[in-house]
């Protein structure tokens, strides 16, 4: 003990502290190397890698560790840090996500598990009210330091690295130092985003000092510095993981969860957390791996559990594998897609949750025998939803009825997905988030980043009293994540990849990409930038007005008796806008093709080390 505060001791001094933000490397610049500084564009094409993301800094920041000879991890490590700083709503070491690798030598798909686990002081009635019996109001407890999970995005930074980069967390922390430090300036986007979360961010004196002026959202084109965060980066590359996960840092994540520091009068912040330091010693990150169906010849790798993403989304293909979308109207392939969506999503609502702690049949889940099962229940008109979900334990005989509805959940909808490739032929594809915009609001009092409220993924109670459901929070758990990004092989080569932000809408965003790319034939932009149509097994389809306004909604509605609700028409209400997506394409010749979303959200930044002419 006496050895580990000698340790951190030398932190604390002023001089150490000079020392550990070390000059950064001028090819480690904000702008990059070159006269002409990156312009943020949402599609590049080029070599020696790329990196899509939502900012332009951010994707810089993986493009300055490609070009220091880091590999598409090391980037997907740079570009997630940066994201930090530049969009500290959706992203930073508050929080936690899921990454998917293709390692090109290995000729392999492995992914990593980094979501953040409850304390072991959770239990199953954490979200009941005592004075009422009742859950607690979702967006209420959103806001408490209750819903903090163990944060486990180093701890995901660093094994992804330890096992896989070529750099090392050092080194690839570094851009994202130099942002925090020498500032960047905020956008309408930042506004927004702020605006979202003022109540929350208000209620603690360190939010409001580094994310307001005087309480209200920065004006458009502040330069905003961040001195903590480098400072806590700074850190992280000086100790590594074990400064927050055995350390300091882990020291004041506990304090501020348990005892959080509000401001004087503020009425959101209620419920304090129960996170100690153990949580943070004993959390890991977990290799695991990936889900994989066959759609179309094609291998599409994903998360496997606690992310429901693969299996919903390898769900939804292998029911959708039983029709010709390419052949059929468009109005027809869409009322498959929708219809495919809400079973799939019964069965995840039933069936997905913690593996560690809950019995999940992945791989029944993924069976196309058990999708034949719910193929079969799509009759020629839309289904009434909430759907039942099935029995993915077989035996897989005959057409099962459908009855009882399944429960919906309650999601937010935000996060980021960042895409990297780099000169080897290696892809990370990287969902990663503190939940809601603004997490829980709360900044760590001088380390400079929020924490994330993601424990409010898990159902707050179960569908009926008594009823089994696998996604109750408990001690030490993981709740279900919609978090999965995806990575296409063919004939054993990787050909794409697509990951979304969006809460419960990440899967239905990654499925309507794909097969619009895959089986509509557009391009891969094209088919990220269409307009968007999500049902997660409820009565009505989410759709964006333009969606909503088209001839093929109309023909859905008239035709097949889809109802839709009009979401997303501008950034605000933030709480019903679709995820922002990412996507790449490997062109061949050591060519790829990173995507971003060219308009939601203010549009994303595709980048690559070499722009083709
Ligand atoms: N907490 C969500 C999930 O893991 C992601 C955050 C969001 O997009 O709202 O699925």
């Amino acid at each position: 003990m006496r050895l580990r505060r000698r340790r951190w001791a030398v932190t604390t001094s002023l001089s150490a502290l000079a020392a550990l933000l070390v000059a950064v490397p001028a090819q480690l610049s904000a702008a990059g190397e070159g006269a002409s500084a990156p312009t943020k564009q949402p599609v590049a094409v080029g070599t020696g890698g790329g990196v899509a993301s939502m900012d332009l800094g951010a994707s810089q920041a993986g493009i300055d560790v490609l070009k220091r000879g880091g590999n598409a991890v090391d980037a997907a490590v740079a570009t997630a840090s940066a994201l930090g700083v530049t969009i500290p709503f959706v992203a930073g070491p508050g929080g936690g996500g899921f990454m998917v690798i293709y390692l090109a030598r290995q000729h392999e798909v492995v992914t990593i598990d980094g979501r953040e686990n409850c304390p072991a002081a959770c239990t199953k009635t954490m979200f009941i009210d005592p004075k009422t019996g009742q859950p607690y109001n979702y967006d209420y407890a959103s806001d408490q330091p209750l819903s903090t999970g163990v944060p486990s995005m180093v701890a995901t930074w660093a094994t992804a690295l330890q096992k896989y980069g070529r750099l090392g967390l050092a080194d690839d922390l570094q851009p994202a130092i130099s942002l925090a430090r020498n500032g960047f300036r905020t956008d309408a986007d930042f506004q927004q985003l702020t605006q979202s979360e003022l109540p929350e961010l208000q209620a603690y004196p360190a939010s409001h000092w580094l994310l307001t002026s005087a309480g209200q959202p920065l004006p458009v084109g502040t330069l905003l510095k961040n001195p903590d965060l480098a400072r806590t980066y700074g850190l992280l590359a000086r100790y590594g993981p074990s400064y927050l996960y055995d350390g300091p840092l882990g020291q004041a994540i506990v304090q501020a969860d348990d005892h959080p520091v509000t401001t004087p009068g503020q009425t959101v912040v209620q419920l304090p957390g129960i996170m100690t330091t153990s949580d943070l010693r004993n959390y890991r990150a977990h290799i695991q791996a990936p889900t994989h169906v066959n759609y179309r010849g094609l291998d599409i790798y994903s998360m496997a559990p606690p992310s429901s993403s693969g299996t919903t989304v390898g769900e939804a293909l292998n029911i959708l594998s039983h029709y010709n979308l390419s052949t059929e109207s468009r109005a027809e392939a869409l009322f498959h897609y929708i219809e495919a969506s809400k079973l799939s999503y019964a069965d995840r609502n039933a069936y997905v949750g913690d593996p560690r702690q809950v019995s999940v049949p992945t791989q029944e889940l993924l069976n196309p025998k058990y999708a034949a099962t719910r193929q079969c229940l799509i009759g020629s008109t839309a289904a009434t939803a909430p759907v039942a979900a099935g029995n993915p334990y077989g035996p897989y005989k005959s057409c099962p009825s459908s009855s009882a509805a399944a429960q919906t959940t309650n999601e937010g909808l935000h996060t980021n997905n960042i895409v990297t490739a780099d000169k080897w032929g290696d892809i990370v594809a990287y969902t990663n988030t503190i939940n809601f915009f603004g997490g829980s609001g709360q900044t760590v009092p001088g380390y400079g980043f929020l924490l994330n409220d993601e424990m409010t993924d898990f159902d707050f109670a179960p569908p009926a009293t008594g009823a089994t459901d696998p996604n109750l929070p408990a001690s030490g758990k993981q709740p279900r994540s919609s978090m999965g990004p995806v990575i296409a092989l063919q004939h054993g080569r990787p050909v794409f990849s697509i990951g979304a932000a969006g809460g419960s809408t990440i899967i239905t965003t990654i499925l309507q990409t794909l097969i619009n790319h895959v089986d509509f034939g557009m391009s891969l932009p094209d088919a990220l930038a269409a307009p968007r149509v999500s049902n997660t097994n409820s009565a009505t389809s989410s759709a964006e007005p333009l969606f909503y306004n088209s001839a093929v909604a109309k023909q859905l509605t008239s035709q097949y008796g889809e109802k839709f609700t009009e979401t997303g028409g501008s950034i605000l209400p933030l709480d019903y806008y679709p995820g922002d997506a990412t996507a790449l394409q490997v062109l061949g010749g050591g060519k790829v093709e990173p995507i971003a979303e060219p308009v939601r959200l203010g549009g994303g930044s595709a980048l690559v080390v070499h722009p083709s002419k």
